[in-house]
C-alpha cells in the first residue's frame, strides 16, 4: 500500500522530484502588485493595500470587519486580550493543534485547559466541553470558575483543524449557556464554510493566517474577523500601537503592539485572494481523488464534516496504528514524497506538561494513526 500510495501522489504532482507537503502557488498579479507597491515607496504599515485586503476578506468571508495584522499568532493574541482573557485565568482549547493556538494563551498570562477532539471533525469536541464544564466546574455570579484550579474560564478556543470545520453550532451552544466567549482559530480554514457561513464568522473573533504553508499567503500575515464594530476599533487600535491619529503628534493611550501588517504583504494577499476560489476548487478535487484512491485500497481518508464545506487545506490519511503510522512516514519520506503526523499534542511539551486535560482519549487515538499527505495546489 505504501508504494502505491507515493507513486499515486507522483502521479498527480506529475514529478519525480521532492514532493513537498504544501507549496504556495504564484500564478496571478502577484508580481504587479509588489513592483506597485515597491514604486509607490508604502512598503510598510501605511498603504492602499492593507485596506484593500482587509475589505475583500471582509467581503469573500461575510464578516463585519477585518483586521490585517502581521501573521496568525499576533492575531490570535490580540483577540483573546479582547475576548477578556487576563493573566491567571483558563482558556479551554484543544490539545491537538499548532503550538501557537497554545502560545498565545500564556502570552495573556493565563492557562490551557486541554479538552479532547471528535473524530468527525478533528475540533474540539461539544460534548466533552459539556461534560468538562458540567462536572470540572462552577459558577460564581454569572462567573464560571474551574473547580479544582480556582480560575476563571475566560474564553473557548477551538481550531478548525486542517480546513475542516468544528461543530461551530454545538461549541456554541455549550459556550452560550455558560456566558463564555468563543474564539475561532480558523488558521487553517480560509475559504471553509459550515453551510453558507465562513469559519471564523462564529465566535465573538476569528482568526486567520497567511503563513507561507496556508492556502493563500502574504509572506507572513494573519486577520482578525469580527462582527462587533466596537472589538474591531480597539483591534485596529492595539495592532497600531494604540496610536491616537493625528498629523504629526505621537500620542499612545496604552500598551499598543507592533503587530499590522505591512502593505508589501498586503499586496501578495491581495493577489493572492483573487485565485482563493480556485485554489478551493483545486483542493477539493484533489482531495476526491485521494478519497478514491482510499476507497479502492481499503484505506481511511479524513473527510469534511456532514453539512460543511472544507477547503481540504491538507488532507489526512488514517492508518491502522502507530506502527503502521511511522512505518509509512519513514517510507514516504525516505523516498522524496513528504508527510508528516499529527502535531505532537500540547500536554506532551515540555511547557504545558503541567496543564489539565480531561484525558484526551480520542486525540490519542487519532494522533496514532494520522498522518498528512502532500496537499498544495495541483496542476
Ligand atoms: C498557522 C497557524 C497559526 C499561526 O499562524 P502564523 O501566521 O504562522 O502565526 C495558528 N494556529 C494554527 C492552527 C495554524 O495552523
Amino acid at each position: 500500500m505504501f508504494e502505491g500510495l507515493v507513486g499515486f501522489v507522483r502521479e498527480i504532482y506529475q514529478t519525480d522530484a521532492f514532493i513537498p507537503l504544501h507549496e504556495p502557488r504564484f500564478g496571478g498579479n502577484e508580481k504587479r502588485y509588489l513592483n506597485d507597491v515597491i514604486d509607490s515607496t508604502f512598503v510598510s504599515s501605511v498603504g492602499p493595500y492593507v485596506g484593500e485586503f482587509e475589505r475583500k476578506i471582509a467581503e469573500f468571508s461575510g464578516a463585519r470587519h477585518a483586521v490585517a495584522t502581521v501573521n496568525g499568532t499576533a492575531a490570535l493574541h490580540i483577540a483573546l486580550l479582547l475576548a477578556g482573557v487576563r493573566p491567571g485565568d483558563e482558556v479551554v482549547t484543544q490539545a491537538a493543534t499548532f503550538v501557537a493556538t497554545c502560545n498565545v494563551i500564556a502570552y495573556c498570562g493565563a492557562e490551557p485547559v486541554f479538552i479532547d477532539i471528535e473524530a468527525a471533525t478533528l475540533g474540539l469536541a461539544p460534548a466533552a466541553l459539556a461534560e468538562f464544564l458540567e462536572r470540572g466546574c462552577e459558577r460564581r455570579a454569572g462567573v464560571v470558575y474551574n473547580k479544582t484550579s480556582g480560575r476563571r474560564i475566560a474564553a473557548c478556543l477551538p481550531m478548525h483543524s486542517f480546513g475542516h470545520p468544528c461543530d461551530m453550532a454545538g461549541l456554541l451552544t455549550v459556550c452560550d449557556g455558560y456566558g463564555i466567549p468563543v474564539v475561532e482559530d480558523a488558521a487553517e480554514a480560509l475559504g471553509s464554510r459550515i453551510g453558507e457561513r465562513h469559519c471564523g464568522t462564529f465566535g465573538r473573533l476569528g482568526v486567520l493566517s497567511f503563513n507561507g504553508n496556508k492556502i493563500i499567503t502574504t509572506g507572513g500575515g494573519g486577520m482578525i474577523l469580527t462582527d462587533d464594530d466596537d472589538l474591531a476599533r480597539q483591534a485596529k487600535h492595539l495592532t497600531t500601537t494604540a496610536k491616537l491619529a493625528h498629523a504629526w503628534k505621537f500620542e499612545h493611550d496604552q500598551i499598543g503592539y507592533n503587530y499590522r501588517m505591512p502593505n508589501l504583504n498586503a499586496a501578495l494577499g491581495l493577489a493572492q485572494l483573487e485565485q482563493l476560489p480556485a485554489f478551493v476548487d483545486s483542493k477539493r478535487a484533489l482531495a476526491g481523488r485521494y478519497l478514491d484512491w482510499a476507497r479502492a485500497n481499503g484505506a481511511e481518508i479524513v473527510q469534511e464534516p456532514a453539512g460543511a464545506r472544507s477547503n481540504y487545506w491538507l488532507n489526512a490519511l488514517l492508518l491502522d496504528d502507530a506502527a503502521q503510522r511511522d512505518a509509512f512516514l519513514e517510507y514516504s519520506n525516505a523516498h522524496g514524497v513528504m508527510t508528516r503526523p499529527l502535531w505532537t499534542l500540547m500536554p506532551d511539551l515540555p511547557m504545558y506538561r503541567h496543564c489539565r486535560t480531561d484525558g484526551l482519549s480520542q486525540s490519542r487515538r487519532l494522533a496514532e494513526r494520522l498522518v498528512n499527505l502532500p496537499s498544495s495546489v495541483a496542476i
